[in-house]
């Protein structure tokens, strides 16, 4: 299969991890007889210092033309105090806008070989196996209006039916192919926006019987996650709820570089085109050191294979070569391995070797 590929390193660490899942990709292509088309972009701090915006129309074009994007990490602390759209991370969100991916999947599990990395009890996350679905293309990040005025700050939380039911369908049939149980969090007790949220949700359970549903509030979500995180299968949550929460799932997976994602719209001519990337930020604070752990950005080729391209035993490949690497104990710094840490390119590399 020809698989035509964006790469967006971005910034930071953004940049090494992105390096190291394209080399697991090469390595992926050449076991299974792939070709690669692959295609380089600008995009977040880098882009604004090249070309004075965080995502050039070149950049956009490109993703267009390809069949997925896989993306490193943006922002630079340079760019903390500047007006919001010229900061890199709005180029993410205009890029999530205009691939219409609303649907973010950001699985988390527990790996027996980092249990000792989490700071929490063994027992309490020995099995943890979520996936958190959250939406991407709408809510707070999005609505209008929003802005500074007079010394007020505002921004608005909003949802139509259409943009609920889009989102819940995705982890209703997730939840088909897991455990059959998808919690649906919101603030429905403050938030009429989350009261519609829940009603809709509700109405749609309908049409999958097969599947539990719960509601729970966000906050005690966030306390749910870590007291008892077993409990969960699929979490269906809205924008910035979500992008709260997948954060806790850093801390179950023992590093939150262990975490990929994929963001994905709708399946339009028997492709599902996404964005996969890891769910970390830039990390200024060890950018530039070769020690970012790059298992969230490979693991998100792995996704890309699946969802994009229905490449199951690649994906699989994939991951499992990611398993081989966590056993043999080589791994980065965040992990806490016993021995002297590997850096983010001997990692990259080692996943090659074991695919
Ligand atoms: P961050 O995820 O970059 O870092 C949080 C902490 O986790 C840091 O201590 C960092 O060193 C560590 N960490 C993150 N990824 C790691 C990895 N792969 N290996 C080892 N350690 C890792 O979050 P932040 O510090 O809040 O944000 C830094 C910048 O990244 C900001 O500009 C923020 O806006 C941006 N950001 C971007 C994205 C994205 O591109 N999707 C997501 C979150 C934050």
């Amino acid at each position: 299969m020809n698989l035509k590929i964006l790469i967006l390193p971005g910034d930071g660490i953004g940049v090494e991890v992105t390096s190291a899942a394209v080399e697991v990709l090469h390595a992926m292509a050449k076991k299974f007889g792939h070709t690669l088309e692959l295609s380089e972009g600008l995009i977040g701090g880098i882009a604004i210092h090249k070309t004075g915006t965080p995502l050039p129309k070149e950049t956009l074009d490109k993703a267009l033309a390809a069949n997925a994007t896989i993306m490193g990490a943006v922002g630079l602390p340079e760019f903390d105090n500047s007006a919001p759209n010229l900061r890199p991370e709005k180029g993410l969100l205009d890029i999530r806008a205009a691939l219409k991916v609303f649907a973010n999947l950001r699985p988390v599990r527990t790996y027996p070989e980092l249990i000792e990395s989490s700071p929490l009890k063994n027992h309490v996350i020995e099995g943890t196996d979520m996936i958190i679905v959250r939406e991407l293309t709408a809510g707070l990040y999005y609505g209008r209006p929003r802005g500074i005025e007079n010394d007020r700050g505002f921004n608005t939380m909003s949802y139509t039916r259409a943009e609920i039911e889009q989102v819940a369908h995705v982890a209703f049939k997730l939840a088909r192919n897991r455990r059959r149980k998808v919690t649906s969090v919101d603030k429905s007790n403050v938030l009429e926006v989350s009261q519609l949220w829940r009603k809709v949700v509700t109405e749609l359970a309908g049409q999958y019987s097969d599947v539990k549903l719960e509601h729970m509030f966000v906050d005690n979500a966030a306390m749910q996650m870590v007291l008892r995180p077993t409990q969960f299968d699929v979490i269906l949550t809205e924008n910035t709820f979500g992008d709260i929460l997948s954060d806790i799932g850093g801390i179950l997976a023992g590093s939150i570089g262990m975490l990929p994602s994929a963001s994905l719209g709708a399946n339009t001519s028997g492709v599902t085109q996404g964005i996969y990337e890891p769910v970390h930020g830039s990390a200024p604070d060890i950018a530039g050191q070769n020690k970012a752990n790059p298992f969230g950005a490979i693991s998100s080729v792995a996704a890309m294979l699946e969802y994009t391209f229905g490449l199951l035993p690649e994906a699989n490949a994939v991951n499992d070569a990611v398993g081989k690497v966590l056993a043999s104990g080589r791994v980065t710094a965040d992990l806490k391995p016993k021995g002297a840490p590997a850096t983010t390119g001997q990692v990259g590399k080692a996943v090659s070797e074991a695919l």
